[in-house]
Formats: structure tokens, C-alpha cells, sequence
């Protein structure tokens, strides 16, 4: 499938390196993509530079939103949830009709200091949000629960006895991309219903973050035990 991933911190990079090992065609979208390829510093999450991602992953091309949607078949929203409606709106709405748009992003608000809150929260979330302001768009909520590292390899913990959670309007879309899901080898796929579920994925960082600081690492998910 040819798919879009926009995003160039910790998880566009993960996701893109993963989607292309397993055969498909994959463009990185950024903002500047003259300028992003330079980076020769970490993110705010630490991780590799983007410079040395890209050197060690050549055959991935990076593209200006815009052209790596219009090219795409499946976009991956992989960028901050402070800046995600901007990169869409940069990718433009007639590129991204009747697409699926696997989201990833967290509305993590930051303004009042760590840890973060969340905006939008309780009667919104973010996955709604993209899905309003591109009603041609079929968005999917999906990954946002867990770190990079596990998105990617589920195996790494546990075994991959953990779940993922899916939210979206169109079973179509949905079922495209509990089939990337499967792909990279998540074995317990819970499909919430329709977008407005994304509020629960998205109101579960609150307490990952507190498991994040309580075990003093990121290599963990959720099982629903059932
Ligand atoms: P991040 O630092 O949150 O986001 C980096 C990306 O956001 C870059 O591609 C950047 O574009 C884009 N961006 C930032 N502000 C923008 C704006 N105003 N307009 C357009 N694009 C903008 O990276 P991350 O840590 O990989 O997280 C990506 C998303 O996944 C976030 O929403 C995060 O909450 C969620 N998430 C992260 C993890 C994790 O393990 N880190 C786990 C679960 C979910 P440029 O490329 O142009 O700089």
C-alpha cells in the first residue's frame, strides 16, 4: 500500500521504518522538507536525529505534507496533537477524500507544565476533531496507548499479549487498518465503535503517564483481560 506518515519525531520514524520492512511504499511527511533532513538534534523525547534516521533509511522519501498525501493511498498522523489540524489542513482536504487516516496523535496540553493535560478531553477528543474538519476523511484513532517502540513491535512486551483499541466511523477503514495492526503483529484488536470512542483512548494517557513515572519506563501496555 502506498502510505503517507506524517511525522518526524519518535513514532513517524518507528511506524514508517516498520510499514516499509513489511513491503510498503512509504513517503515521510514534514513541514520542511529541505530543512528536516538536517537535523542532526534529538526530539524532546530523546531518540535518534532525525539526519541519522534518515541516513540509516534512504529509500524512505521525505515530502512536504502536501505532496506525500497526495501520493498515498493511507495517511498515518503521527505529529503533535497541538499541530496536527495544521499538518492535515497543509496536506490539503482533497488530498486526503475518502482516505483512511489512521490517527496516532495525543491532545497532550503542556501549558500548564508536565505532566500534561489534555484539550480536548471529556465531550471531544482529537481523533473527532480531524474527523469534522475532514468529513471526506475516514478517520481511525488507533496506537495512541502506547509508546513507539511497542506500536511497532508488540512482541517486545509480553510476548504481545496486550491490547489496541480502534476508533472510527467507517468499518471499512477500520478493517484496513486492524489489517496494518495485524501486519506488525498486534494480536488483540478491540474495536471501541465509532470516533467519538477516541475520548476514552485519548483520556487514557492521563494514567499512562502515571505508569510511565510510577515503573520509570515506557516498555508497557494495556491488556484488557477478558
Ligand atoms: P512530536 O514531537 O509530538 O511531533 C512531531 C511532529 O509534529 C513533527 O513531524 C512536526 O512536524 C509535527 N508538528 C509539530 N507542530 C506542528 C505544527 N504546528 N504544524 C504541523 N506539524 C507540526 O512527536 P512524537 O513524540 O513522535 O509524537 C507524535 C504523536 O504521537 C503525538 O501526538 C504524540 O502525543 C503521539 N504519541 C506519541 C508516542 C510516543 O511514544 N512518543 C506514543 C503514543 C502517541 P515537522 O516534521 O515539520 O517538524
Amino acid at each position: 500500500m502506498k502510505i503517507a506518515v506524517f511525522g518526524t519525531g519518535t513514532v513517524g520514524p518507528a511506524v514508517a521504518a516498520a510499514l516499509a520492512k513489511l513491503g510498503h511504499d512509504v513517503v515521510i511527511g514534514t513541514r520542511d522538507p529541505q530543512d528536516t533532513p538536517a537535523r542532526t538534534q534529538a526530539g524532546p523525547m530523546g531518540g535518534v536525529p532525525f539526519a541519522q534516521w534518515h541516513a540509516e533509511h534512504s529509500g524512505i522519501a521525505v515530502a512536504t505534507f502536501a505532496d506525500a498525501a497526495a501520493g498515498s493511498d493511507l495517511i498515518v498522523n503521527a505529529t503533535n496533537g497541538s499541530g496536527s489540524l495544521a499538518a492535515l489542513d497543509a496536506a490539503g482536504a482533497a488530498n486526503l477524500a475518502g482516505k483512511v487516516v489512521m490517527d496516532i496523535a495525543n491532545p497532550l496540553d503542556f501549558s500548564r507544565g508536565f505532566p500534561p493535560s489534555l484539550d480536548p478531553v471529556n465531550t471531544d477528543s482529537l481523533g473527532e476533531q480531524i474527523q469534522r474538519t475532514f468529513p471526506d476523511a475516514r478517520v481511525v484513532k488507533t496506537l495512541n496507548t502506547m509508546n513507539a517502540a511497542i506500536m511497532v513491535d508488540p512482541a517486545s512486551v509480553a510476548g504481545g499479549d496486550h491490547s489496541v483499541f480502534v476508533s472510527g466511523n467507517d468499518a471499512d477503514a477500520k478493517t484496513v487498518v486492524a489489517g496494518l495492526l495485524a501486519e506488525l503483529g498486534h494480536r488483540d484488536i478491540i474495536d471501541l465503535g465509532d470516533i467519538t470512542t477516541a475520548r476514552g483512548t485519548e483520556m487514557l494517557l492521563p494514567i499512562w503517564l502515571r505508569l510511565w513515572g510510577a515503573l520509570g519506563n515506557a516498555d508497557f501496555n494495556f491488556k484488557i483481560a477478558r
